[in-house]
């Protein structure tokens, strides 16, 4: 196993329901592709019997399979960063453990790679996630295009394929929270995009509660654009020329019309709004100030510890 062709990076989470499912699939999905392979799972600190699980199917196929075994939970994007860091492969392949999209799709992304791509992204053909996801993330995707000018139609899926390069590079960036798509996108010199088959989670259910998503979201729109800073400064010009003119305006009515006192609640809810601005600008700061804090402590993204593999 010095240097297969392909390695397949999976993120374990809790997975114990639908791990065995996966083996089933995935394993002769690839020997029917005819070329040498590894999966390397990394179990991301599961609190179920995961770990257990990828410990006899490394034991029942350790000529494919190397598994790393984090100390805690760290993210599944970590978890990618840490499979990209042990994988050796020349292409390399993310999937989620959950079966959502089909294992026999690695075939046709491989296919693609070799006309000369070098990232091929994928498009969920028929989505099967709950209907505020679906909303949530059209939304998310225009203003992320318009923000950071990465074009990727559907974010959200994980089945991906890179070349060697690519992964050369990310493993070269340090960065603490970031967004895998993403970052490979910003390093593919020929970029394209394949459809791919999507189904509702068999077993288990998604580690992605609202609030992580829009956590997911801010590591996107902050990593890579300062777009959103930049739209503050705009929005205070704005505001401060709009102000400017009304104050004028009050000067020149307090001369024809004298004093007045109405329309105090006409001026709690532009103070309100104005307020709400401000907040609102304090907190982006904040995430970046956040990030840039997370960035300089060097603190080690993961801990591992144990990587089950067989020696050469
Ligand atoms: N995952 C992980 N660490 C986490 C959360 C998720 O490794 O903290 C893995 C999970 O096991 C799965 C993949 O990331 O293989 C995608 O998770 P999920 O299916 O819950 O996300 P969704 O499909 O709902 O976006
Ligand atoms: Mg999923």
């Amino acid at each position: 196993m010095s240097t297969p062709d392909v390695s397949v990076i999976i993120p374990v989470y809790n997975e114990e329901e639908g791990l065995q499912s996966l083996f089933d699939r995935l394993y002769p999905a690839l020997d029917k592709l005819q070329t040498s392979y590894e999966i390397v799972f990394i179990n991301d600190g599961s609190r179920d019997r995961s770990a257990a699980i990828l410990r006899e199917q490394f034991q029942k196929r350790p000529d494919v399979t190397r598994v790393i075994l984090f100390n805690g939970n760290f993210g599944q994007h970590k978890a990618i960063m840490a499979g990209f860091e042990h994988c050796r492969g020349k292409k390399i392949v993310t999937l989620d453990a959950d079966l959502q999209n089909p294992p026999e799709d690695i075939g046709n992304l491989l296919a693609k790679m070799d006309e000369g791509y070098d990232y091929v992204g994928s498009i969920r053909r028929q989505r099967s996630d709950s209907w505020w996801r679906h909303v949530a993330s059209r939304a998310m995707n225009h203003l992320r295009e318009r923000i950071t000018h990465i074009k990727m139609t559907d974010q959200g899926c994980m089945l991906r394929a890179y070349s060697r390069d690519i992964i050369d590079t990310i493993n070269q960036c340090n960065e603490v929270n970031t967004f895998i798509p993403a970052l490979a996108y910003s390093f593919a010199r020929h970029p394209t995009e394949i459809t791919v088959g999507h189904e509702e989670r068999a077993a288990g259910e998604s580690k992605y509660s609202l609030y992580s998503l829009i956590r997911l979201n801010f590591d996107l729109m902050t990593g890579f654009s300062i777009v959103p800073l930049q739209m503050f400064s705009m929005i205070g010009i704005a505001v401060s020329i709009f102000s400017a003119f009304f104050v004028v305006f009050l000067m020149i009515r307090r001369l024809i019309v004298g004093p007045e006192a109405e329309g105090m609640f006409t001026l709690f809810a532009i103070a309100f709004f104005l307020i709400g601005i401000a907040l609102f600008g304090i907190g982006l700061l904040g995430e970046y100030v956040g990030r840039i804090y997370q960035e300089v402590r060097h603190r080690p993204r993961y801990l591992i510890q144990a990587i089950l593999e067989q020696k050469e």
